[in-house]
């Protein structure tokens, strides 16, 4: 390279720099401070459990009037509602919501009662499916069980991700006292030749212990089988299970959701 040549590209690296440096002083502090949108502001309930005020109530202890028959989405749920909690009724099948959502938080109440019998999966068998896909047990089921001192397969046990994933903790309590989960749900997406975009996602709190953390689930709960996504949908109802277990029915109280 010639004198001059360097001399020349000298003097437009130094050029570049000039210029790097003003635009580095001109830099203001306003530039990474954002004014919008702002957050709607959410009244937090006094107690942790009760349903805030931008809540979807899906049951208050009133009636199942938010809810149908999965079988038969014409009819109301026939599931019994007695002193502000409903029980499983095993012999008219699994409860769905008459609303669809999407990505969610959503915050629910069970109990396994006092004198529960039976074991492993036959003990208190319900289950919460995240979306509902359809009749029977279609969908993404979040387990219901009795989980203290109840050996079954992790991946089967109360707060797992039925037969994909094992809680990060066993934080279930004694049959007799009620126990919540608070789930964060969001719902996968899927590309124009219905193949999976982005799995579905959960987290959840199991009686306030973070159990599931960001949970990427392989596809809707498989029995049998390995899970996968073979369909897309949309926005699902969420389901409550009635198991064909012998044991005890359980009970639920306090339901609500926040769509996000
Ligand atoms: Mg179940």
């Amino acid at each position: 390279m010639k004198l001059q040549s360097v001399m020349l590209t000298t003097s437009l690296f130094l050029v570049g720099m000039g210029m790097a440096n003003a635009q580095q002083q001109e830099a203001k502090h306003e530039d990474t401070e954002f004014y919008t949108p702002v957050p709607k502001v959410v009244t937090p309930a006094i107690t942790p459990t009760a349903a805030p005020s931008d809540a979807i109530v899906l049951f208050d202890g009133k009636n199942l009037d938010q809810w149908v028959m999965v079988e038969n989405k014409s009819e109301p749920a026939k599931w019994k509602v007695k002193n502000g909690v409903f029980t499983v009724d095993k012999k008219t099948g699994n409860i769905e919501t008459k609303q669809s959502f999407n990505n969610y938080q959503l915050h629910l109440e069970w109990l396994i009662p006092a004198n529960i019998t039976g074991e492993g999966q036959a003990r208190g068998n319900s289950g919460l499916f995240l979306a509902s896909l359809g009749k029977g047990d279609l969908g993404y089921e979040l387990q219901i069980l009795d989980s203290y001192e109840n050996k079954t397969y992790t991946n089967g046990m109360a707060a797992s991700i039925y037969k994909q994933t094992t809680p990060l903790f066993n934080a279930a309590k004694k049959p007799g006292e009620w126990q919540t989960y608070d789930v964060i749900w969001t719902a996968p997406t899927f590309n124009a030749d219905s193949s999976v975009k982005t799995p579905a996602k959960v987290t959840l709190l199991f009686n306030g212990i973070l159990v599931q953390n960001n949970f990427q689930l392989k596809g809707p709960t498989q029995y049998v089988g390995q899970p996968s996504y073979q369909k897309a949908h949309g926005s699902s109802p969420i389901k409550l299970q009635s198991h064909g277990d012998k044991s005890e029915p359980i009970s639920f109280r306090n339901i609500w959701i926040r769509e996000l």
